[in-house]
């Protein structure tokens, strides 16, 4: 396994809708492997496969941060079954690291797509795992929960890094 380095925004690969995994074999295993081990690494509770900047339909999630063998889990090609409720809650991302805001999204989500075995299965997650299943998917279709925060709020993110980049420290 290699722990892989996690790109930031604005490395244009975040934005790109990622692409449908045709095949899962060793090197998408392998890949699936890294990304778990670099995950774990941040530490983080999820990670989706535009983040190491390969733009494919893959995420993992891990509520647990690798306590809970049983909270690891793996989503190649995945998608959303049913979407329901709504909670607000702070939310980050390993890719915009040191900032976080509020993201209001729905408190319940389903989501259908392979395990690390291509097997076919539903995953329904509420509260904090609704959340890292939303977050997640978003970043396959190139968005960034930066995206869902308002306006204001959002802007002096934005200029903060930019400050932050111009003086090399992001
Ligand atoms: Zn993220």
């Amino acid at each position: 396994m290699a722990l892989l380095p996690i790109v930031r925004v604005p490395e244009p690969v975040l934005r790109q809708k990622t692409k449908k995994v045709k095949k899962i074999d060793t090197s998408i295993q392998k890949l699936i492997d890294d990304m778990i081990e670099t995950m774990y690494a941040a530490p983080g509770i999820g990670l989706a496969a535009p983040q190491i900047g390969v733009s494919l339909r893959i995420f993992v999630v891990d509520l647990s941060l690798g306590h809970k063998a049983e909270d690891l889990m793996v989503f190649v090609n995945p998608e959303f079954v049913e979407l329901e409720g709504m909670q607000l809650e702070e939310e980050g991302c390993l890719s915009v690291p040191g900032f976080n805001a509020t993201v209001a999204r729905p408190m319940r989500a389903a989501i259908r797509g392979l395990d690390r075995h291509g097997t076919m299965r539903t995953v329904e997650g509420k509260e904090l795992l609704a959340r890292a299943f939303q977050h997640e998917m978003d970043h396959l279709d190139g968005r960034l929960f930066l995206d869902r925060v308002r306006g204001i709020k959002r802007d002096l993110i934005v200029k903060k890094i930019r400050k932050m980049a111009r003086a090399g420290k992001w």
